[in-house]
């Protein structure tokens, strides 16, 4: 082992002679002897040493609800771990705030109108560049096992094991390589148990690898699992400040849109329905937890106020519901890396694809570039490099995911990908030339919730917002309305930070090649 050691130090202290005296014949040739041996001796005694990377992404998991950030309606005590002994990112935002879109950011390090998938029912172009090939390709073992969602089958990966679509919350029959796999019970815990399977089993020990765990919870229409069908059950959830906005301090788009409680939670969405899909015995536990509350529906004579108060109450139930099994779930996967061992050399990433409305301005969804939706939950760990409960502030952007992976990696990014590697921010080494302001930019409309195309730019302390398909503009002082409910575009004192934010703006969609 020492002998290696050696030969190794000579190779490479012999590399910077060589380079610095390229005159001279005799060490070079020397360094070429060295390098050759090492390379010869080196697989015999060493296995790749670089981390382990366990990326979490859940669906939809606003940072409203999770304790680390402070929630005022639920606990996650598993996600909170990665907070404790890693870092919590307090302002990771995302560059188009829906589920495919953000995915493909992920996979390829570069805005929508460059991967292609701008809209929810794209297919995804599974031969471009992305960041599990370039793991892979790298030595690294890679698996995908959870929720897709991109309507190809997907690239990259030694092995899969996905939702069909959205997948259901129960009895997923789930797509691999090999065809079909037929599963009953709760898709948050099965995805979990095929991922501690894939860990235990299927993983080559030889390789570091990159997992893609991804849970489909708490995506729409929140159907919690059996063991948390009665959490929460007699308990008042705070209520928003802004679950009444009126729309009234905006430009038109706000008003306009369909994913408000008050009007577009359906039937299935409420369980005023019985779910489809469910076995007898899942059903019949499913019907017997909203039975009282379903009966007390009947007999209630509500106001238009109160019916919204209800709605909210039965909606956010719900979703925290959904958020406590993938909470616990998370758990699980943490524990087993402690007992496995491999906790020591894994970086661990907790995410949403984005974030989203728990009654803020009175909606659910995501869409908007208003913080709710636009800013996404970020937790990383990783022992030994980044300082156990620590937080950081600076602009982090799900653009730079793919990029940092590379980096964790010690893989070379490719200069097409357009994030920055956040590795200086978590090592507590922010550069100075970091970003001052991001670039989002969202494109579905009409359907399915009438949320018109924008993009805009924010900056510490301004968002400035241009539905460009009308020509409107939307101005919010951050630091004096963090709650954006009054749109300073149109006052007269805002002239001159509108123009300084309009030249930014330009800027950053031609550095960002976004001339649509
Ligand atoms: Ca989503």
């Amino acid at each position: 082992m020492n002998g290696v050691f050696d030969w190794q130090m000579m190779a490479v202290s012999g590399i910077k002679y060589s380079v610095l005296g390229t005159s001279l014949r005799l060490p070079t040739l020397s360094v070429s002897l060295t390098l050759l041996l090492s390379i010869f001796l080196l697989p015999a005694v060493a296995k790749d040493s670089r981390p382990n990377i366990l990326f979490i992404m859940s669906d939809d998991h606003g940072y409203q609800a999770i304790s680390a950030y402070g929630s005022k309606v639920n606990k996650t005590p598993n996600i909170d771990r990665l907070a404790k002994e890693g870092m919590r990112l307090d302002r990771c935002f995302v560059t188009n705030s829906i589920c495919g879109p953000a995915r493909a950011v992920i996979l390829t390090g570069k805005y929508s109108h460059l991967n292609g998938y701008t809209v929810n029912e794209k297919v995804f172009n599974g031969q471009q560049q992305t960041v599990p090939k370039l793991l892979q390709a790298s030595g690294y073992q890679t698996a995908l096992i959870g929720k897709w969602h991109l309507g190809s089958d997907p690239t990259g990966f030694d092995h899969w094991h996905i939702l069909q679509g959205q997948g259901p919350y129960y009895n997923p029959a789930m797509k691999t390589a090999k065809g079909i796999v037929k599963h009953t019970g709760y898709t948050t815990e099965i995805i979990t148990d095929l991922t501690l399977d894939w860990l235990e089993k299927g993983r080559d020990k030889e390789k570091p690898f990159f997992l893609m765990y991804q849970h489909k919870a708490p995506h729409r229409n929140w159907q919690p699992g059996p063991k948390y069908l009665d959490h929460y059950k007699d308990v008042e959830i705070p209520e928003p400040e802004t679950l009444f906005d009126d729309y009234s301090g905006r430009a038109s788009p706000a008003a306009k849109q369909k994913m408000s409680i008050a009007n577009d939670l359906t039937d299935d969405d409420l369980k005023l329905s019985p779910p489809k899909g469910l076995n007898p015995e899942q059903l019949e536990a499913f019907t017997k937890a909203y039975q009282e509350e379903n009966d007390f529906l009947k007999r209630a004579r509500f106001t238009k106020e109160g019916f919204i108060r209800w709605k909210y109450q039965r909606y956010v139930k719900d979703y925290l519901r959904c958020i406590d099994a993938v909470d616990d779930n998370v758990g699980r996967v943490l524990d087993y890396l402690d007992k496995s061992g491999l906790a020591e050399n894994t970086v661990v990433i907790y995410t949403s694809d984005q974030g989203w409305y728990l009654g803020e301005h009175g909606w659910y969804d995501k869409r908007w570039m208003y913080e709710e939706s636009f800013r996404t939950p970020l937790f990383i760990r990783w022992p030994g490099k980044i300082k156990p409960g620590s937080v950081n502030t600076d602009m982090a952007m799900n653009l730079d995911f793919a990029e940092t992976f590379l980096d964790i990696a010690g893989v070379k990014v490719p200069t097409d990908m357009q994030g920055k590697s956040l590795v200086p921010l978590l090592t507590g080494n922010t550069p100075t030339d970091w970003r001052k302001s991001v670039y989002y930019h969202y494109y579905e409309f009409p359907q399915p919730h009438h949320v018109h195309p924008h993009y805009g730019i924010r900056t510490e302390r301004y968002k400035l917002i241009h539905f460009y398909t009308i020509d409107e503009w939307e101005l919010f002082d951050l630091e004096k309305d963090p709650q954006e409910m009054k749109s300073i575009y149109a006052e007269e004192g805002s002239k001159a930070i509108v123009e300084e934010l309009k030249k930014g703006l330009v800027g950053l969609r031609k550095q960002y090649e976004d001339q649509e």
